[in-house]
């Protein structure tokens, strides 16, 4: 039986997976070719976006200038977009997945897996939750496993190499989705390590916007580097402090110091940190989003938020002074230079 590929989300990195997606299950006999798309309907120019998508295969809004294989179909029902589907690909910024897995679960295939390509965090009233396991929970424990990486959706949609990580629990999965998603250009390793894997590329947000911060300033590249290797090592604390099992390894990986490297440069979380300096504390990171995103949504400034509350709750906020830092100037009006004042004055316990 040929597996049948679903999509969940079509932004700006959904799109250029979609592409990439689309293209390989035209190709692999083991794939059926249709790949639906679920769509966040809206009206742009006075035309509903899935209609625009299945005309003319182009994302106008959140990928323009990119072309769609014809297989991909959008559609603005998220039930007969999942149905009957053996592969999820949850691809949509954090905040909306909430109520989504309600309407999906029992609509999909029984053998059905999901993979998240969601950058960010959750949390409950007991701690830090990943947004894997809210998907696995939201659909009667089937397996999730994660892909993140070094691929600014632009580029990847351009067809500039690149690499990126899957996390996998259950390595059959983890072989079935690298012929999903791997291709010449869009090189795919992978590991048996989800919380690593997905940890990472929620965090790295926090740390673009420290990276912005800097840009702001008007400093170098030296002064990125600094806020670069410290931000990696308070995500490799946070994130082995809670996982264990997380070895070094993966922050080798694309899903670690490579996509921390590439969204600390070309990221829209450094873009509008960058312009948040720049407006002197006159505009809110709402107010940036709206301006300079076109719809696009930014992850680091929930994610941070989220991760200040994990800390905040554990009361071990200290001990991770680059995140505190970053928090203060964006939500409590700190000045931008007592990012730089704070790093020059701690050495980070191993
Ligand atoms: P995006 O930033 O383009 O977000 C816009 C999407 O949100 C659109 O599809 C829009 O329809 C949808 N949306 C808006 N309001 C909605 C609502 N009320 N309910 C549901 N959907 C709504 O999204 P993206 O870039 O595809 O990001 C998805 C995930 O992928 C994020 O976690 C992001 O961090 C991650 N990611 C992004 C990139 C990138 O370069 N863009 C690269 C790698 C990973
Ligand atoms: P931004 O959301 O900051 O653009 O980062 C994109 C990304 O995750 C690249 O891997």
């Amino acid at each position: 039986m040929k597996k049948r590929v679903a999509i969940v989300g079509s932004g700006n990195w959904g799109c250029a997976i979609a592409k990439i997606v689309g293209n390989n299950c035209t190709h692999h006999p083991h794939l059926e070719d249709e790949v639906r798309m679920w769509v966040f309907e809206e009206m742009v120019k006075g035309r509903k976006l899935t209609d625009i998508i299945n005309e003319e295969h182009e994302n106008v809004k959140y990928m323009p200038g990119v072309k769609l294989p014809t297989n991909v179909i959008a559609d603005p029902d998220v039930v007969s977009a999942t149905r009957g589907a053996n592969v999820l690909i949850f691809v949509l910024p954090h905040q909306f997945l909430g109520g989504l897995c309600k309407k999906i679960k029992g609509n999909h295939a029984q053998d059905c897996i999901a993979v998240s390509l969601i950058k960010g965090v959750h949390f409950d009233s007991k701690g830090m939750v990943l947004i894997s396991d809210m998907i696995k929970e939201g659909l009667n424990g089937m397996d999730v496993s994660v892909l993140m990486g070094a691929n600014l959706a632009k580029e990847v949609a351009g067809g500039a190499f690149c690499e990126t990580t899957i996390g996998y629990n259950v390595e059959e999965n983890g072989k079935l989705l690298h012929t999903i998603f791997n291709d010449p250009l869009f090189h795919v390793t992978i590991i048996n390590d989800v919380p690593g894997v997905e940890i990472c590329g929620a965090l790295k947000n926090i740390v673009a916007l420290g990276a912005g911060f800097t840009d702001g300033m008007g400093l170098g590249d030296n002064s990125k580097a600094a806020i670069i290797r410290i931000g990696l090592m308070e995500m490799k604390k946070f994130i082995q402090s809670r996982y264990p099992s997380v070895k070094d390894a993966t922050f080798f990986e694309s899903c670690g110091v490579a996509d921390l490297i590439v969204t600390c440069y070309g990221g829209r979380n450094r873009r509008c940190a960058e312009a948040f300096v720049k407006a002197g504390g006159r505009k809110s990171f709402e107010e940036l989003e709206r301006e300079l995103l076109n719809g696009q949504k930014l992850q680091g400034t929930l994610t941070i938020k989220e991760v200040m509350q994990i800390l905040q709750r554990e009361g071990i906020v200290d001990q991770y002074p680059l995140f505190k830092s970053i928090y203060n100037i964006a939500f409590e009006k700190a000045p931008v230079e007592s990012m730089l004042a704070t790093l020059g004055c701690f050495e980070l316990e191993q």
